[in-house]
């Protein structure tokens, strides 16, 4: 069945929970978490327990919501989602620890975002499945504890290096993601095009799949808008010269980077020789955060070899000079004024 024709514009999130993986055979890539994750989870299963707390840590979009959900309907048990930001007081993790039903899987996204507070009533949840509140105030304060119903935390992360260690000292399983490969993507475009009930040629997919910043939200994007322009400007089937038009329309380039990713390179290149430049420095001069720079644009141009993170800061690698058509400068040139 395809999704097209049935009243669903082309971004919904209905069309988004469609396209997303449902089991774990469905979900392509992430080998090693994949064949791990199915172990434990077949083992909780066996012995009747809560799976142990799971960590998944790595850029965005590259499926910790998606495996998070995976494991709960693969473990047969209930869902419940939040965030780190989310949760203001102890009050809101209480409400929602007491709520959940025994093994039930409860996702926290952005975790290294926890409120401190909050943050050391998940411990004993954690551990002991146990919840202590403070009820009152002053001299009249008591704790009272809570028994809490056996489950598995399920934290995301983008910055594993935020979290602090008592919580990540916490999960029994922590799971990194890696950015995909091309052929991962082709198979995860292939699979979207068909969905969304398009005619998609092989070499129209991978040239997709080689600009997705190694990324399956991305991949998922760029094939919506190809999919626009396929049946706004073409005959409706998705063809390379279709989705390479497409995609340098939309400022990505062939290695898959955005106007974002440029902008660094160029900074680094026109106004610091190629570095090294503090991090600081690079968010400031192009006004976005420093977590956007370190969470967002800096993992897949350093998984590119783009990019070189020393003591003394970023610096270009040869082959970003070679990417922005500028001649690299010699060695000794480099870091000079350090
Ligand atoms: P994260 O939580 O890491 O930011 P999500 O789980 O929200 O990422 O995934 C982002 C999008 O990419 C979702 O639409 C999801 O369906 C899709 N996606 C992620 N991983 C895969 C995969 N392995 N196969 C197919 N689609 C995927």
């Amino acid at each position: 069945p395809t999704l097209r024709g049935q009243d669903m514009p082309n971004d919904s999130p209905e069309l988004d929970r469609a396209l997303r993986p449902q089991g774990l055979d469905e979900f392509v890539g992430q080998q090693e978490a994949r064949s791990n994750l199915r172990v434990f989870i077949q083992s909780a299963k066996m012995r009747a327990e809560a799976m142990d707390h799971t960590l998944f840590y790595g850029p965005p979009g590259l499926g910790k919501t998606t495996l998070a959900q995976i494991m709960a309907r693969e473990l047969g048990v209930g869902f419940r989602m939040t965030s780190g930001p989310v949760l203001a007081k102890a009050g809101d993790l209480a409400a929602i620890l007491t709520n959940l039903e025994a093994r039930d899987v409860l996702f926290i996204d952005e975790i290294h975002r926890l409120n401190p507070v909050v943050e050391e009533v998940l411990y004993p949840a954690m551990e002991d499945f146990q919840l202590d509140l403070v009820i009152g105030e002053g001299p009249a304060a008591r704790t009272v504890r809570i028994e809490l119903q056996p489950f598995t935390l399920v934290g995301a992360t983008t910055r594993l290096g935020l979290l602090t260690t008592p919580l990540r000292d916490r999960f029994g399983i922590p799971t990194r993601l890696q950015f995909y490969t091309e052929d991962e993507l082709c198979l995860i475009v292939a699979r979207g095009a068909r969905l969304l009930g398009v005619a998609a040629e092989e070499d129209g997919v991978r040239e997709i799949a080689k600009r997705a910043r190694g990324t399956p939200r991305i991949a998922g994007r760029l094939l919506r808008r190809v999919v626009d322009f396929a049946l706004v400007e073409g005959d409706g089937r998705l063809t390379r010269p279709l989705a390479d038009n497409a995609l340098t329309r939309l400022g990505v380039d062939k290695l898959g980077l955005d106007g974002a990713d440029r902008r660094y390179l160029s900074l680094l290149a026109d106004n610091y020789g190629g570095g090294p430049v503090g991090v600081e420095t690079i968010a400031a001069a192009l006004s976005e955060s420093r977590d956007a720079i370190e969470e967002v644009i800096e993992p897949y141009l350093l998984q590119q070899g783009l990019l070189a993170r020393t003591p003394r800061g970023r610096m270009l690698a040869t082959k970003a000079w070679a990417h922005l058509g500028l001649p690299a400068p010699a060695p000794e040139h480099q870091g000079r004024l350090f």
